[in-house]
């Protein structure tokens, strides 16, 4: 078939085979080029399949010549549907990595579930033995709670007022303002029950309970901090929250896992374009100016740069891994360099629908949402039949 974007609200309903592997490629292209990691063996990624955590995985293999496991939920394609564009990366992963002799398995489903916890760990204690890294770097709009059942919903609204600022439509450049209203207390409750880190705990424990972490292992998580502007609705809101629970849980789990010689983290990430951010208000303006202010000076970063810096200069540095003073790992110190925020601060001023594309890198924002999902990618032919069904190499 001929595969087309499509897209509904924010998010596009398709994605393209060949574009999402020459994607991946480029990023498993970009690890190779850099210097080795001397880092872990045996990886587990949870959330692996796009953004931030797709890129873990793929330095994990291609920096530092990892196994892997990739927990992700996405689906194959299905009569007319094609698959999700985390399929796709994942399958293009998973084929590279089995041509250069490194063991790589996925499993798909809901990683929320205690299912998919035993069928991960069952597969750690066949086919590795134990993992030394665990990667969480799942985003969610919901969660059904393994033990109650109950199913929860984040939202992503300030806390205790109505907030107002600038938002872009990414696909028109029309520039408006985003009015939210404040979160109740029970949507609080549940967007830190998503994207807290109760899940990412059960994962330690349950993995802990089984012996299927290797002494001295290392556990990361990723936050976002984020300018001014976004503060109301992002960091000082609900998302930021659970972000704090998030950060909460790091320090629980590095005490635990200390006296065996083990470390938990958080890693504070660069805004990037993801499936998950360009769903949150304000922040795609925000990216926008900051994309063409970081290219710039050439500071600009993707996922793969990101994720690069952060194994070989924080996690698997030399020393101990630099934290700030909350104990956070700061990939996200080029993004909040003083001179860069304080000309993003000047350009948000004056940005409107009639500037916007001259001010802000909005094009460069708009292409790479389409390249999350295999489209406007170089060298690839999308007027060619293609076959949407592509088969998943480590699928357990
Ligand atoms: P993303 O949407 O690209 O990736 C999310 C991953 O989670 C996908 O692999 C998806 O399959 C998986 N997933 C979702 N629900 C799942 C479920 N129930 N079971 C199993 N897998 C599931 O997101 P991202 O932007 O890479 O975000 C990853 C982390 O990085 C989040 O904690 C996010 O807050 C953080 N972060 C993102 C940014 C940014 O700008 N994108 C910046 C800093 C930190």
């Amino acid at each position: 078939m001929i595969i087309q974007p499509k897209t509904r609200g924010f998010i596009c309903t398709t994605a393209h085979p060949e574009g999402c592997a020459k994607q991946v490629e480029r990023q498993i292209k970009y690890v190779k080029e850099q210097k080795g990691i001397s880092g872990p063996r045996n990886v587990l990624v949870i959330g692996a399949s796009t953004g931030y955590g797709l890129a873990s995985r793929i330095v994990s293999a291609f920096g530092a010549g990892a196994a892997t496991i990739g927990v992700y939920f996405d689906k194959p394609a299905e009569g007319a549907r094609t698959a999700s564009a985390g399929w796709y990366n994942s399958a293009a992963f998973e084929a590279s990595a089995q041509e250069a002799g490194l063991k790589s398995y996925s499993i798909v489903g809901d990683a929320f579930s205690d299912e998919i916890k035993t069928k991960t760990i069952d597969l750690i204690k066949s086919e590795l033995g134990q993992v030394d890294l665990v990667v969480y770097s799942v985003a969610s709009p919901r969660r059904t709670h393994p033990k109650t059942g109950e199913t929860f919903s984040s939202v992503i609204k300030p806390l205790g007022g109505v907030y107002t600022n600038k938002t872009v439509n990414f696909h028109t450049g029309e520039v408006s303002q985003a009015t939210i209203e404040p979160a109740t207390e029970d949507e609080l409750r549940q967007t830190i029950a998503v994207m807290g880190g109760e899940d990412w705990e059960m994962w330690i424990d349950a993995m802990e309970q089984a012996g299927v972490l290797a002494e001295g292992a290392t556990t990361v998580a990723y936050s976002y901090i984020g300018p001014e502007i976004t503060h109301a609705v992002y960091r000082e809101g609900t998302i930021g929250a659970a972000k704090n629970h998030l950060e909460a849980t790091a320090k629980t789990l590095n005490d635990r896992l200390d006296s065996k010689g083990g470390r938990a983290f958080v890693s504070v990430n660069k805004a990037l374009v993801t499936q998950s951010s360009s769903a949150i208000p304000v922040v795609p303006l925000y990216i926008s100016a900051l994309y063409k202010i970081m290219k710039e000076k050439g500071l600009h970063e993707g996922c793969i740069e990101q994720m690069y810096r952060l194994f070989s200069e924080r996690l698997y540095g030399e020393g101990s891994a630099p934290v700030d003073e909350k104990g956070l790992i700061r990939v996200d110190d080029w993004e909040m360099k003083p001179d860069i925020q304080a000309e993003v601060a000047k350009v948000w001023e004056q940005l409107t629908t009639d500037n916007v594309y001259e001010l802000s890198d909005l094009e460069g924002y708009r292409r790479e949402f389409f390249q999350l999902f295999g489209f406007e990618t170089d060298g690839v032919d999308y007027e060619a039949d293609t076959n949407p069904d592509v088969a998943m190499p480590g699928l357990r």
